[in-house]
């Protein structure tokens, strides 16, 4: 829970939103709530969580403040388009996202020379084609067609990472060497996908200008991780993002590899079954926003499982340490009632230097199977690690399978990790 902000800021929100906001009020007023009801951190538990259904439903009238239309200045609109129902209009204050993605790359300093003043970085994204604000990132686009208002360049990718031709990823590495970015935008595993491709064509991922990179999208394995490094060494920046497209960066990576969470920006919560989680114990975030004169959001649910450590990092930043467990919809649930996280089983994975790709995968029976392509043989290893992971999923069934292609999710997100029966308990 947030312990860097006052809850005079949060009280001021929720004023804020039930007075400005058609869709706030209602919430609270269907639970027999008043904004004076709310003095404490404990009353805040009162307010049932909002939901990204909510928004969706109410967008853009009832959640837009009054005074505020799509139109104002500074109003950035963006949509993202699901392929299973879950569209996603939103709209957000153009500084409100600069001020959060500043308070969260502050925690790295290998990123400190890329925002400043005057300077606005050149940025290239690779990542899910989903995720692009351009619907036709496909292959036969030139590179004008994909270069966002903001001047963005992104990188054409098949909806299916696994599938795309290799014209399409020589097409991708002449891209970034004549764009010349500050910064890749990337989904960490369709980054590794082509570093592996960059071995064997004998390419490198390089700009004249002084690389860096932010990981977003889906969980970054340490296998993924791994390749990174080995590709870009030591000099290009890595971080990881925490963030969702509403909202932008919840949090991010320092230079010790701790994933830090945006306190300063938001009023952050870990909650499971209502009450706010122990450090040490896993919670799904819940996010308030602080300030937010567009879209303020209460008790936001983000559906985004972490573990507030509660120690202080070694770097010095005080945005306080989290681990990322995953969503939801992918945990691992076993028949005893345990549920392994997609973070834990990262974890246990670890780097594999031996492995390129893994997903493990949970059926409607419970029944998991763990699919890898391998780098090299490696028997001993896939031995050891189908022995720890059959452990830890025990008593349900694991089957390990050497593949040499593993689809994508319907989205075009690889997941490392999902669950048929978790996907089914959200839906
Ligand atoms: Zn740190």
């Amino acid at each position: 829970m947030s312990t860097a902000i006052d809850f005079e800021a949060v009280r001021e929100e929720i004023a804020y939103a039930f007075d400005r906001t058609v869709f706030f009020r209602e919430h609270m007023e269907a639970n027999a709530l008043r904004p004076e009801d709310i003095r404490s951190a404990e009353d805040f538990l009162r307010i049932p969580p909002t939901s990204k259904s909510h928004y969706r439903r109410n967008f853009p009238a009832g959640v837009l403040a009054r005074g505020y239309t799509l139109n104002s200045p500074h109003v950035m609109r963006f949509q993202s388009s699901g392929t299973s129902g879950d569209r996603l209009n939103s709209a957000i204050l153009a500084y409100d996202l600069t001020r959060r993605q500043a308070t969260a790359l502050a925690v790295h300093p290998g990123f400190d020379e890329l925002w400043r003043p005057g300077n606005r970085p050149r940025i290239c994204r690779f990542a899910p084609p989903n995720c692009s604000d351009v619907e036709c990132a496909t292959g036969f686009s030139s590179m004008d067609d994909r270069t966002l208002p903001d001047g963005t360049l992104v990188l054409t990718v098949a909806h299916d990472l696994l599938a795309t031709p290799e014209w399409q990823v020589v097409k991708a590495f002449d891209e970034i060497e004549a764009y010349e970015p500050d910064l890749l935008v990337v989904d960490p595993t369709h980054l590794a996908f082509l570093t592996r491709w960059g071995r064997r064509l004998g390419r490198e991922i390089t700009s004249k200008r002084k690389l860096h990179v932010v990981c977003g999208y889906t969980l970054m394995t340490g296998v993924a991780r791994r390749q990174l490094d080995a590709t870009l060494g030591p000099n290009v920046p890595i971080g990881d993002m925490i963030g969702m497209s509403e909202l932008g960066y919840l949090g991010f990576e320092c230079h010790h590899g701790n994933r830090h969470i945006n306190d300063r920006d938001f009023y952050v919560e870990f909650v499971d079954d209502g009450e706010h989680v122990p450090e040490g114990r896993m919670g799904e975030l819940y996010v308030t926003t602080l300030d937010d004169g567009l879209v303020p959001r209460i008790r936001y649910a983000t559906g985004d499982y972490f573990t507030p450590v509660g120690e202080p990092c070694g770097c010095g930043s005080d945005l306080p340490v989290v681990r990322i467990e995953g969503r939801a919809t992918h945990m691992i649930r076993l028949a005893d009632g345990r549920i392994v996280t997609p973070g834990a089983v990262a974890a246990l994975v670890g780097d594999a230097p031996w492995l390129d790709l893994y997903k493990l995968a949970q059926d409607a029976t419970g029944a998991c199977t763990f699919r890898y392509l391998a780098d090299e043989p490696a028997a001993a290893e896939i031995r050891d690690l189908e022995d720890r992971l059959t452990e830890v999923l025990a008593p349900n069934p694991l089957r390990c399978e050497a593949v040499d292609y593993i689809a994508c999710e319907r989205s075009g997100k690889f997941q490392s990790c999902v669950s048929q029966i978790s996907a089914e308990v959200a839906r």
